[in-house]
């Protein structure tokens, strides 16, 4: 699918929007929706297999530790200003962050250093509002719709647009996600992927010491929090001005224009701070093979 436009339209004809794509992939790409349907299922359950090691085995990164345990913490002591469903996927997706860090199996969607968001999203709504699997593996199938939209008018790879690409996508992939379990329309979906992508444009990809830990983790949080918001924004019927395709082209023409220090070359942004550049020359000290300043 090429555009938020071409989803709708597709979604109009009485499918839902998980069914519609399936068929579009089927009639463009030859794959069979079925066997479409199966193959997504087995991301799910790595998803949810993700979560549970993640928070079973409790590793750390090289510079970042248990932020998801420490939330959880937090939480279980009241104290907490937002409510239970955006905490707990912030747990998750910091969680699935860090298991990632530490080289544990995760699901790249889109991509490893963003797979903290939709296992966050997913598996806390189940938890909170209970889902059935159908339900999510439908959901599942709907943020990959988003992800390819903006893989295909843009891209999802943060050394080409900067972490708007990657947490960004991800974050829009999962406020689309949203909006299809409370029942939103297509429209409502484009909305609230378009609502997230507009509040993360020009987010740089600056990983400190080239290790995708900070600020990468916690941004998988923070992201997830800000993707169920768009996704009430949308339900509520806020629209974007800017038509959500022209939103996915304004973040990639932002993406062409960042400057290399912000994409993935860990040369700029929180990576070019005084401690960014410290715990780069331990790491390098530690592993001279690593490329020094
Ligand atoms: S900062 Fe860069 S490496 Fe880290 S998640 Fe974002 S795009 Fe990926």
């Amino acid at each position: 699918m090429r555009s938020f436009a071409g989803m709708i339209s597709r979604a109009s004809g009485g499918l839902s929007l998980d069914e519609a794509l399936l068929r579009w992939e089927e009639e463009k790409e030859g794959t069979d929706a079925r066997r479409l349907r199966e193959a997504m299922g087995t991301r799910l359950d790595a998803m949810e297999r993700s979560i549970v090691e993640a928070e079973e085995y409790r590793r750390s990164g090289r510079f970042v530790g248990h932020d998801g345990i420490l939330l959880g913490r937090y939480v279980s002591q009241s104290r907490s200003l937002s409510g239970p469903f955006p905490l707990r996927a912030c747990q998750i997706a910091l969680a699935v962050a860090t298991y990632n860090a530490a080289m544990g199996r995760i699901v790249a969607a889109p991509t490893a250093g963003s797979c903290g968001i939709l296992p966050g999203l997913l598996f806390a709504y189940r938890e909170i509002f209970g889902a059935e699997r159908d339900q999510l593996l439908g959901a599942l199938i709907v943020s990959g719709g988003v992800g390819e939209v903006i893989a295909r008018r843009a891209t999802l790879a943060g050394a080409e647009g900067g972490c708007q690409a990657e947490c960004g996508a991800a974050g829009a992939m999962g406020a689309g996600a949203l909006v299809f379990l409370r029942g939103g329309t297509a429209e409502a979906v484009a909305h609230g992927a378009a609502l997230l992508l507009k509040s993360v444009l020009g987010l740089i990809c600056d990983p400190v010491a080239g290790l995708v830990e900070v600020p990468c983790i916690k941004r998988n949080g923070l992201i997830s929090g800000l993707a169920v918001a768009a996704a009430d924004m949308a339900l509520a019927g806020i629209r974007s001005v800017i038509p959500p395709d022209e939103v996915v082209d304004a973040m990639a023409a932002v993406g062409r224009a960042l400057p290399e220090a912000f994409r993935e070359t860990a040369r700029g942004g929180l990576a070019a701070t005084p401690t960014g550049r410290s715990l780069r020359k331990t790491l390098a000290e530690e592993a001279p093979d690593l490329e020094e300043d």
